[in-house]
């Protein structure tokens, strides 16, 4: 069975940069498991990952504007101290999650001041090249519930 829409592909992974650092890896974790064009992976991960089967092994790189996108400096910005719940773990370096819209940021605090702290809305991948290696674990058709609800259900017997 080759990975084509709507197929759930089961893949382990090692991310590196540039100077071959890993970032990210699937080793030592069960492989990460995605629906085929949902926009689950990084558009030229999944490029990749068309008509590939089980088995397949590749070495992948992939430039930002396929990956994390360009920096935008535009996603600088300043947020009042006062309007963090969690002061105490705002310190320079520190990541969390913010809510835009329908979209999920990392922020990632780059300056602190008395009042304000200036964060940083890039995804902290962007601008990267991206190196992947990859291996294809499975292959199989996605179930209707899964189609409906756009992501896979594990065996870990929790569902949303
Ligand atoms: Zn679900």
């Amino acid at each position: 069975m080759h990975i084509t829409q709507d197929k759930v592909a089961s893949i382990d992974y090692t991310l590196t940069n540039d100077h071959g650092e890993v970032l990210d890896s699937s080793s030592g974790r069960e492989p990460l498991a995605y629906i085929h064009g949902h926009g689950g992976l990084i558009p030229g991960l999944e490029k990749e990952l068309e008509g590939k089967q089980k088995g397949d092994q590749f070495v992948t790189i992939i430039p930002p504007e396929m990956a994390y996108g360009v920096r935008d400096e535009s996603l600088l910005q300043e947020i009042p101290l006062e309007n963090f719940h969690n002061r105490s773990e705002v310190v320079v370096g520190a990541q969390f999650q913010v809510q835009n819209g329908e979209h999920v940021h990392i922020a990632t605090v780059t300056e602190l001041g008395d009042v304000a702290a200036k964060v940083d809305l890039n995804h902290p991948l962007a601008d990267m090249t991206l190196h992947f290696d990859v291996e294809v674990m499975d292959v199989r058709d996605a179930s209707k519930e899964e189609l409906e609800h756009g992501h896979v259900h594990g065996h870990g017997g929790h569902h949303h």
